[in-house]
C-alpha cells in the first residue's frame, strides 16, 4: 500500500484542482468544542466529496444513549463498540456514491479517507471501516 502521501499527489494529479489544506487542532479542547471543530471538518469533507465528483448520504452519526446505551456500555443485541466515537458525536459514516453507482467498498473511499486525514481526523479504512469518518477522542477513533 501506498503511504498517505503519495497517495495524496495522486488525488490532485487526477483533479488537477489545488485544494487549500485546512488543519485543525485537536488537542487540549473539550468534548464539546471537539464536537463542534469535527462538525466543521464534516462540511470540509461534504465539499471535497462533491467536488471531486463523488455524492454522499448520511449513514450513523449521533448514536442516541438511549438506543445504543452510555460510552462504555451496549445494550443487548445493539450493534457497534461500546465506547464508540458515535457515541460522542464525534463520528459520521457514510454513504457514498459515482455517477449514479452506489460503492460499498473501504478503498472506493480511499480519496475522501487521505483528504479527511489531512484535516487532522481519523479514517476508518485503516481499520477496515472505510465509511467511518471520526476524531480520535480518549484513545478512541
Ligand atoms: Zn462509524
Amino acid at each position: 500500500m501506498l503511504d498517505p502521501p503519495q497517495l495524496g499527489s495522486l488525488i490532485m494529479k487526477k483533479y488537477k484542482k489545488p485544494k487549500v489544506v485546512r488543519r485543525y487542532i485537536l488537542e487540549g479542547l473539550s468534548l464539546g468544542d471537539t464536537q463542534r471543530v469535527f462538525t466543521l471538518m464534516i462540511a470540509d469533507l461534504i465539499e471535497f466529496a462533491y467536488e471531486t465528483g463523488y455524492e454522499l448520504t448520511f449513514g450513523d452519526a449521533y448514536r442516541d444513549p438511549r438506543a445504543f446505551g452510555r460510552v462504555g456500555n451496549n445494550k443487548p443485541g445493539v450493534y457497534g463498540r461500546a465506547r464508540s466515537t458515535h457515541k460522542r458525536r464525534l463520528a459520521v459514516d457514510f454513504n457514498l456514491f459515482k455517477e449514479g453507482s452506489y460503492l460499498t467498498q473501504s478503498a472506493d473511499y480511499l480519496p475522501l479517507g487521505i483528504y479527511w486525514e489531512s484535516l487532522g481526523g481519523s479514517w476508518g479504512g485503516r481499520f477496515n471501516d472505510g465509511n467511518h469518518f471520526s476524531i480520535k477522542y480518549k484513545g478512541v477513533r
